[in-house]
């Protein structure tokens, strides 16, 4: 899923990735442009005119993310914006009625993303907080989950005009002009001790979710923990429901990930890395802004049929990242992007073709 933290992919105008899910970050959008505009403005969909599913995060990991700015206490956390400083408090239920009203389809409980490195005590004292906060994120989603503010998306305006080219418009048997309705993920968390995992992951299937998210990774481990982590707690999860590792990975990664039996990974690493000229390919990573792709008129990469790859030269790019162009952005953005989906359907072909396994052990080439 790539990750459109302020309803936007950065750089990228959404018809050019052909991609059925993005992400929106609750945290962003409630400082700006603020929850009640966009739900007057007829929910996220419409807001950023984007017909196919959207996730948002319920804030908790990027209130974590402000350290100094923030306290924490049972009831939940006050924080200070890191846009003009001033004070906000996010509790479970006041996550989950942002969530409603930024209207996505996958909204998410509200979490303590424990820090790394963490005492085993500490650990548990979070995760013990991370689950009282999912039962009281649940309680509250289904007190109001039957309020719809935004309404079908077959309701649009202008269902043709929202439509992105190639795709076919809502209101058919795809699903999309269905009545419009949320579904709330848990969260696991419980540090890099894996008993705590285990015991997080059977808990949180208890409250009952219809997917299940790991969260509290991607915080500073070494990334061979991040693996064993992902590996130690899935096998507490369902495999009938969803299954969702929050803010991963490398290209490599999140094959390795998808073989392991994830369902569904963020990440916004492939937008980020463009922007610093850091671009994924089928021959490894190349950073454009080197002197040694100044004359060099091959493709970024031989085997991708995005639309960058097609039509312009190592040194164009090169030129246009060293001449601090815009374009160099926006071109960078949606070859990473495209080499990221291109990965992803890669990996779902091979599931279909029961080579998982294969796949994995590099001989997709
Ligand atoms: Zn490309």
């Amino acid at each position: 899923m790539p990750v459109g933290t302020v309803a936007s992919v950065k750089g990228v105008s959404q018809d050019i990735i052909d991609v059925q899910l993005l992400l929106g970050n609750t945290y962003h959008l409630y400082l700006r442009p603020g929850i009640e505009q966009v739900r007057k403005l007829g929910g996220l969909h419409r807001f950023m005119s984007w017909p196919r599913a959207i996730l948002t995060d319920s804030g908790g990991f990027q209130v974590f993310s402000l350290r100094e700015l923030r306290k924490l206490s049972e009831e939940g956390v006050t924080f200070r914006s890191h846009l003009d400083g001033s004070a906000h408090f996010f509790s479970p239920e006041s996550a989950i009625e942002a969530q409603i009203g930024l209207g996505a389809d996958i909204i998410m409980a509200f979490d303590e993303c424990t820090e790394y490195p963490a005492e085993k005590a500490r650990a548990r004292q979070s995760m013990e907080l991370s689950l009282r906060w999912a039962e009281r994120s649940k309680r509250r989603f289904e007190v109001r989950k039957h309020e719809v503010p935004w309404g079908p998306i077959s309701s649009f305006p202008n269902p043709e005009r929202e439509t992105p080219p190639g795709m076919s418009p809502p209101g058919n048997d795809n699903g999309m002009g269905a009545e419009a309705r949320q579904s709330l993920f848990g969260i696991v968390q419980g540090g890099m001790d894996f008993q705590l995992r285990r015991e997080s992951a059977e808990r949180t299937v208890e409250i009952g979710f219809p997917g299940y998210a790991i969260g509290g990774l991607s915080v500073g481990e070494p990334r061979a923990l991040t693996r064993e982590v992902i590996e130690a707690t899935l096998e507490h999860l369902p495999t009938d429901k969803p299954r969702y590792v929050m803010g991963v990975g490398t290209p490599e990664e999140i094959v390795e990930y998808a073989a392991l039996g994830v369902d569904m990974m963020d990440c916004v690493l492939p937008t980020r890395a463009a922007r610093h000229g850091l671009l994924f390919t089928s021959e490894g990573k190349i950073s454009i802004k080197q002197a040694r792709y100044a004359s060099d008129q091959n493709p970024l990469d031989p085997n991708c049929a995005c639309q960058v790859c097609h039509r312009y030269s190592r040194a164009y790019l090169r030129h246009l990242y060293a001449s601090n162009e815009v374009l160099a952005q926006v071109l960078n953005s949606v070859h990473n992007l495209s080499f990221y989906l291109d990965t992803m359907r890669a990996v779902r072909h091979s599931i279909a073709l029961g080579k998982g396994a294969r796949f994995l052990s590099g001989e997709q080439s």
